[in-house]
């Protein structure tokens, strides 16, 4: 197991948060509680990343499929008539290809972040998947008001400004899909220093 205190997460900021000139404020809070930024760039995604990102595998596919389903069911929206099906694989296939689109319409950002339980951290500093039920003081709470409701019937994903991986697993695998070895770096942020141990402290300083 890695040490928690350097597991690494990706984010990235998806176009509406791109062209809504978000990309500061949602580095700046992601910084903010203590995440290092260990890589950045601005790119444009390409398909084939995309579709590694967003994997096609039955269970990925049915569970967004199922969520989807769901947010009609809860808002008494017919499912059928706006997707053509009710299958939970279908309707998960229909909103992956909205996601693989709608991220090559801009430039994005990606980063990956640093820290202690990095990947849950940034889940909680990012919010709830759908805006309009994310808490106030998170990302996608403070910044979007977008609901399945609306998304759906517009044939397009829920507008969430920002990716960040769901779980360890997760995040070991999209890290070194965006990122090659040698865009991550190492180097200290000077407020480490108040976070460690006195033995820590005195011991031989990190690289960088
Ligand atoms: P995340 O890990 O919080 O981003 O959420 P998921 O992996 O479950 O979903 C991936 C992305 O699909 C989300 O970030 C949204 O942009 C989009 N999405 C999720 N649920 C829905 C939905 O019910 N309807 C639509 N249209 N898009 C959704």
């Amino acid at each position: 197991m890695t040490d928690v205190r350097h597991e690494r997460t990706l984010i990235l900021i998806k176009p509406d948060g791109v062209q809504r000139a978000l990309t500061g404020e949602i580095l700046a809070r992601l910084e903010r509680v203590g995440l290092k930024v260990v890589a950045l760039k601005m790119l444009r995604a390409e398909r084939p990343v995309l579709e590694r990102h967003y994997p096609a595998s039955e269970e990925w596919v049915r569970t967004i499929g199922g969520k989807t389903r769901e947010a009609f069911e809860t808002y008494g929206m017919d499912v059928r008539a706006v997707m053509g099906t009710e299958d939970p694989l279908e309707i998960g296939r229909r909103v992956r290809g909205w996601l693989i689109d709608f991220m090559q319409t801009t430039p994005i950002v990606a980063a990956v972040l640093e820290g202690v339980h990095a990947v849950s951290v940034a889940r909680k500093v990012v919010g709830a998947t759908l805006p309009v039920f994310a808490a106030p003081g998170t990302i996608r709470g403070d910044f979007s008001i977008d609901a399945p409701t609306v998304a759906n019937a517009a044939r397009r994903p829920v507008r969430n400004l920002i990716h960040a991986s769901g779980s360890v697993e997760e995040a070991a695998q999209e890290v070194p899909l965006w990122f090659a070895p040698a865009e991550l770096h190492a180097y200290r942020r000077a407020d480490e220093d108040v976070m460690l141990g006195d033995e820590e402290r005195r011991g031989p300083r990190h690289a960088g």
